[in-house]
């Protein structure tokens, strides 16, 4: 990783931060239930601005919630979340402005299938940030450079692989200049020769200093670029720390259990 992981980060609590300033993330014995079945119990998550927190757990443990609690596809039932300084969880949160500064990726791709690349990429900025289509097509072929895929730009998804369809997703979710990323098993659809295209994609987003929350399997990922790993289960962190120490010695049975089930 680019930035040394911050101590305080690895113990999982973020540093006390002056009066007005906040974490990019905060959230605060966030619950979510549907109906009488409770998937999220209680989580307790920072995030500080340019850490990257890597998510793990098995199926059903409540990842995929915690993610969505975050950008507001879901609404708490119980708790606090703050995103970068708004109470989501509050009466009249700005749903829009919220959603357009944190991006996320799914684990399928959700590209506008009969538009092309770059109008997929350049929705964004001409709808939601009102660009006109100069600066929207500038920015778009920028980022579909960045990412790789460049010379797609005038083809339809479908004749696209995965590896590449999921990056113009990262690229269309970067055209919102957001603060936050959030991925939700980005590789998991994903041939396993053509994941490490999309992954280095994000290594490069991680070392240029975006905050990320990142559910994934990918071990390797994890320890190499993470500055932090969560494991969730049953709907609680169970544990959580430096990825290296946490993957090479889990304290707990379950994490245990989890990393010889994933390996
Ligand atoms: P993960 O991403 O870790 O696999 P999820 O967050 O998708 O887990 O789901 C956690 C639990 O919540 C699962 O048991 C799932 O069936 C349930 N769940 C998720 N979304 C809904 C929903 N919209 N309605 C009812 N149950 C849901
Ligand atoms: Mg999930």
């Amino acid at each position: 990783p680019a930035a040394p992981p911050p101590a305080e980060a690895v113990s999982g609590r973020a540093p006390v931060l002056p009066p007005g300033q906040f974490h990019p993330v905060e959230v605060r014995g966030l619950q979510k239930s549907f109906g009488l079945v409770e998937v999220l119990g209680g989580v307790d998550l920072d995030i500080q601005a340019g850490e990257v927190v890597v998510i793990l757990g098995p199926s059903g443990s409540g990842k995929s919630t915690l993610l969505r609690c975050l950008n507001m596809l879901e609404r708490p039932t119980g708790g606090s979340v703050r995103v970068l300084g708004t109470e989501v969880t509050g009466r009249r949160p700005d749903l829009v402005g919220l959603r357009r500064r944190v991006g996320m990726v799914f684990q399928q791709f959700n590209l506008f299938p009969h538009r092309t690349v770059l109008q997929n990429v350049m929705e964004g900025p001409l709808t939601v940030l009102k660009m006109d289509r100069d600066a929207a097509r500038d920015r778009a072929l920028a980022l579909l450079t960045r990412v790789g895929v460049a010379e797609k730009a005038d083809v339809k998804p479908r004749r696209l692989s995965g590896g590449q369809q999921q990056r113009v997703a990262i690229a269309r979710a970067l055209a919102l200049e957001p603060e936050i990323m959030l991925f939700d098993e980005p590789t998991s659809a994903l041939d396993p020769e053509l994941r490490s295209e999309v992954l280095d994609v994000m290594r490069s987003l991680a070392d240029d200093g975006m905050t990320m929350a990142v559910v994934t399997h990918e071990m390797d990922f994890a320890r190499r670029v993470a500055h932090r790993a969560v494991f969730l289960d049953g709907g609680r962190i169970v544990e959580q720390g430096d990825p290296r120490t946490m993957l090479a010695h889990p304290e707990s049975a379950r994490l245990q259990r989890f990393l010889n089930l994933v390996y």
